[in-house]
């Protein structure tokens, strides 16, 4: 499926290294995965620029609609009343419908990425 995608496998698995799909099959060496997410994103020379993360749906790696919807919007769609008080916009996935907004957990990633960004350009120095 992968192969037909043009999607590569990351895996730690050496044995699947040597099964027939070699040529999509990304060894990952290291064990601690903030250490992984450095190494793929080294190898595959990834963009960490805050717009091009945070764009994909963590559910099913759909895109997000366009533009940010209002509490209103997604009143329907499973989002915790103490959050539709909160926030004032919402991102909904075009594919599942699933919905995001900047909590806690979206302040956590850009801190993680932040860190990660400011260690990955002292180790390339
Ligand atoms: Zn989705």
């Amino acid at each position: 499926m992968a192969e037909d995608q043009g999607r590569w496998v990351l895996t730690r698995d050496i044995g699947f290294i040597n099964s027939r799909y070699t040529d999509l099959v990304y060894w990952v060496r290291a064990d601690d995965r903030k250490l992984q997410a450095e190494e793929v994103i080294q190898a595959f020379k990834l963009d960490l620029a805050r717009q091009s993360l945070l764009s994909r749906c963590a559910k099913c790696n759909g895109s997000f609609l366009p533009d940010p919807v209002g509490p209103a919007d997604v009143e329907s769609l499973q989002v915790p009343e103490g959050v539709l008080l909160r926030q004032k916009e919402f991102w909904v996935c075009a594919k599942c419908r699933s919905v995001y907004w900047k909590g806690s957990q979206y302040e956590a990633a850009i801190s993680r990425l932040t860190q990660m960004t400011t260690r990955l350009s002292l180790n390339s120095c």
